[in-house]
């Protein structure tokens, strides 16, 4: 079949996620048929650099000979079998090997399928554990940050603060309380950065105090909130939120679905404020991007509250017909051997300093509001006016223009509005990284130049 023919196929039934379908139509969207280390190739043989590490979960490139070999020997044995009153080989070892390496004392991993899927499980058990525990209690309540981005299911839209969705499905929503995100990067009026974060640490407290009684979980995507446009925390919010959290008895939700595996430059983001949380969520890096898998790690407390006769009701009520799928978590044993064997975290940390260096470039472009950057997690953002920080109009779609830019330039990147987003892969040779960063400026400039705005 040829790229038109699968073109008209894939208008005609494969419904895009967060796609708007008409537009879609018309832009000659690549099929991508193979790929080869960093990079992806379509039907018509066009090579593409990969800066979004397919919607961040590529960790070591494509077609990698020991995850290949790893899902390949799987699949002699078998591709899927339930967790559901029997187990695996896999998924036990991938379990001991992750509670070796998430922060110590969560003892305890619920696989499921997706980010979504890890933090509503994780919803679902600290709402549960409250109830369960000796001196059982409801708590209703979740908090968590202005703008965050948990996931697509009910549950995890509920805690997030992308006010898009909120619009769209409030209806369907529970209640949750939302605290000022510290990141936020335009500061409320009179406002200066470090009156801003004082201001923010007081609601933090505050929120947490008053509602203490109610609040089953805090959920926080640790050190930078991704898709809420790449926001950086200040260093020891995190550490602030954890001693809030564990002071007034509120188990802490860690979203580390995109910073975990590397992003960061440590394997989980925790780590860097010495961070234990109560309940962890990881997914996307998890099998280096292979096949879709998701953890929600727990401590030893919430466990055991789950535990007793069948009779009494305590078990937790949840789980997915793919849950622990074997060829998933042959494929996530293969990807934590390679991190130790290729020094995946060092040339991460190469990357974010290179990364750091050519961004540096645009601190005097004059519609570059803002650069962020975590690790590897990077937000550029394009502003019309760089002095009042004034948006684009939605309706220009500078950011997509952007990236179909991009791609004539041969390179992969997704926006967030108009905040492009770069996210090596972590094992992407620093060479790569920087090729990533000209043509992106390249394209930046190609639809500046296309608006009229002088470069
Ligand atoms: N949490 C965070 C922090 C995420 O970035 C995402 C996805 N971008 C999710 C949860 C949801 O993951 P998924 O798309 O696999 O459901």
């Amino acid at each position: 079949m040829n790229t038109a023919d699968l073109r008209h196929l894939d208008n005609a039934h494969v419904w895009h996620p967060f796609t708007p379908m008409l537009e879609q139509r018309h832009e000659e969207t690549p099929v991508i048929v193979a790929g080869d280390g960093f990079h992806l190739i379509d039907t018509d043989g066009q090579r593409y650099l990969d800066g979004t590490s397919s919607l961040w979960c590529n960790v070591h490139g494509y077609r990698v000979p020991e995850i290949d070999r790893a899902i390949r020997d799987q699949l002699d044995c078998i591709a899927h079998s339930t967790l559901l009153g029997l187990s695996n080989v896999p998924s036990i070892r991938l379990a001991a090997e992750l509670v070796q390496r998430v922060p110590p004392g969560l003892e305890h991993l619920f696989y499921s399928d997706n980010g979504s899927t890890a933090v509503e499980a994780a919803l679902k058990i600290a709402y549960q554990y409250y109830q369960q525990r000796p001196g059982g209690e409801i708590r209703d309540l979740f908090i968590s940050l202005s703008g965050a981005y948990h996931g697509d299911t009910v549950g995890s839209v509920s805690v997030g603060g992308i006010d898009l969705f909120h619009a769209t499905y409030g209806g369907l929503l529970f209640k949750t309380i939302k605290v000022p995100s510290p990141a936020a990067c335009r500061l409320p009026p009179g406002q200066t950065r470090e009156s801003h974060h004082a201001f923010c640490a007081a609601e933090l407290e505050r929120t947490i105090v008053e509602h203490r009684r109610q609040i089953a979980g805090f959920i926080i995507e640790p050190l930078v909130q991704g898709a809420a446009g790449i926001l950086v925390h200040p260093p020891g919010w995190l550490r602030r939120v954890r001693e809030l959290t564990a002071a007034n008895d509120i188990l802490l939700i860690a979203d580390e679905v995109a910073t975990g595996f590397g992003r960061t430059g440590t394997l989980f983001a925790c780590a860097q404020e010495e961070v234990r949380p109560d309940l962890l969520c990881l997914s996307k890096g998890i099998t280096g991007g292979y096949l879709p898998l998701a953890a929600t790690l727990a401590t030893g407390e919430i466990y055991d509250a789950f535990l007793g006769e069948p009779a009494a009701g305590k078990t937790f009520f949840h789980g997915h017909t793919y849950t622990g799928n074997p060829l998933a978590c042959a494929a996530a044993l293969a990807s934590l051997k390679l991190f130790e064997k290729n020094d995946v975290l060092g040339n991460a940390r190469q990357s974010a300093d290179l990364l750091q260096r050519r961004l540096a470039e645009l601190c005097d472009h004059p519609n570059i509001g803002d650069v962020r950057q975590k690790g590897i997690m990077v937000g550029i953002e394009l502003v019309q006016d760089k002095t009042h920080l004034t948006p684009f109009p939605p309706a220009a779609r500078v950011g997509h223009r952007v990236v179909l830019a991009a791609r004539r330039r041969g390179i992969v990147i997704r926006p967030l509005g108009d905040v492009i987003v770069l996210m090596p892969a972590p094992a992407m040779p620093v060479e790569l990284v920087d090729e990533l960063c000209t043509a992106t400026l390249a394209a930046i400039d190609d639809v500046l130049r296309e608006i009229g705005r002088p470069v």
